[in-house]
């Protein structure tokens, strides 16, 4: 079937169906990148769920949409999920969207799906714009694996653990950040990474202002110190190497190790450095390190 064919198809196809919820994908800057199928869904299904009515609002006015209007937010989905479910139960359809993006991802959506799924009402996308894949296909970084972190936590003991496993993680890792955030987040990689890794931060996604800053933390660290972080970033951070690489013998490395502690350097990062030189592991440095101490 060739894409026309299909098109027609889902014309045919009359949506909304009743008892069904969408979760409808906005754009994250350029309103030119709502589809006419999500167009569609938003001015003819019973009611919309979203994060900020008046934020809504305006998207609404703009597609001449003259559907109400329902907060759902972390604060209330709780208890706005029976009042949704009711709605299905009726046979009216429900469109779920959230400030921008695709709503479940970093958005309230998650919750109310499984609701409804678990009440066997009918869910389905209308896909849009999504900032983590959007800057993970022009990061240049490998795509065929990757996984999604969102925002790091940050209470410091989860926030070091998973620094830690993103250290590890072979696959492409998404982050998400804010403007203020940003430096102290290139910081922490650096820190648990080592700063020649590879990594693409994206800009303004789909705005006038739109960049794509690469290709080392380093890098990108200095770039950002000079030019103060504006606007929205989402940060693909390169996969840990699987090449072999150690570039000194065992021994060497644990003399170098041991000459920078006597230098004062913490071990944590004497081990990361000597790791970064001498493509053994950190967690194997320090191990070896603690052997020796313990003696
Ligand atoms: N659900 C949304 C999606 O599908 O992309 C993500 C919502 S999350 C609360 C918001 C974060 O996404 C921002 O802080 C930023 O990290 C990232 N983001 C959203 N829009 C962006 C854009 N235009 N350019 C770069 N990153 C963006």
């Amino acid at each position: 079937m060739d894409l026309i064919d299909d098109h027609q198809l889902q014309q045919e196809r009359s949506e909304p169906c009743p008892g069904t919820l969408y979760i409808v994908g906005t754009p994250i800057g350029n309103l030119g990148d709502l589809s006419p199928r999500a167009k569609s869904i938003l001015k003819n299904v019973s009611l919309i769920a979203c994060e900020d009515t008046r934020r809504s609002g305006q998207l609404l006015k703009i597609i001449k949409s003259k559907v109400p209007l329902l907060s759902y937010h972390k604060h209330n989905f709780k208890s706005r999920q029976s009042q949704l479910l009711k709605i299905l139960e009726s046979s009216g359809s429900i469109a779920l969207i959230s400030d921008a993006g695709l709503p479940g991802i970093n958005d309230p959506g998650e919750e109310l799906v499984h609701a409804a799924r678990s009440n066997n009402y009918e869910v389905i996308c209308i896909p849009g714009p999504c900032a983590a894949t959007t800057a993970l296909v022009i990061s240049g970084l490998p795509s065929d694996r990757f996984c999604f972190e969102g925002f790091l936590p940050k209470k410091q003991s989860l926030r070091k653990k998973r620094l830690e496993d993103i250290s590890q993680e072979h696959r492409t890792t998404v982050i998400y950040e804010s403007p203020h955030q940003l430096i102290k987040l290139l910081e922490d990689l650096s820190m648990s990474c080592g700063k020649e890794r590879p990594i693409q931060i994206a800009r303004e996604l789909t705005k006038r202002y739109e960049e794509s800053i690469g290709k080392t933390i380093e890098q990108v660290t200095k770039y950002f110190l000079e030019n103060k972080p504006k606007g929205e970033f989402t940060i693909v951070l390169g996969g840990k190497s699987n090449k072999k690489k150690n570039r000194m013998s065992e021994s060497d490395a644990l003399i170098k190790l041991n000459i920078l502690i006597k230098q004062g350097e913490k071990s944590n990062v004497a081990a990361r450095k000597i790791a970064e030189e001498s493509g053994y592991e950190k967690k194997w440095l320090y191990s070896k390190l603690h052997k020796k101490l313990d003696k």
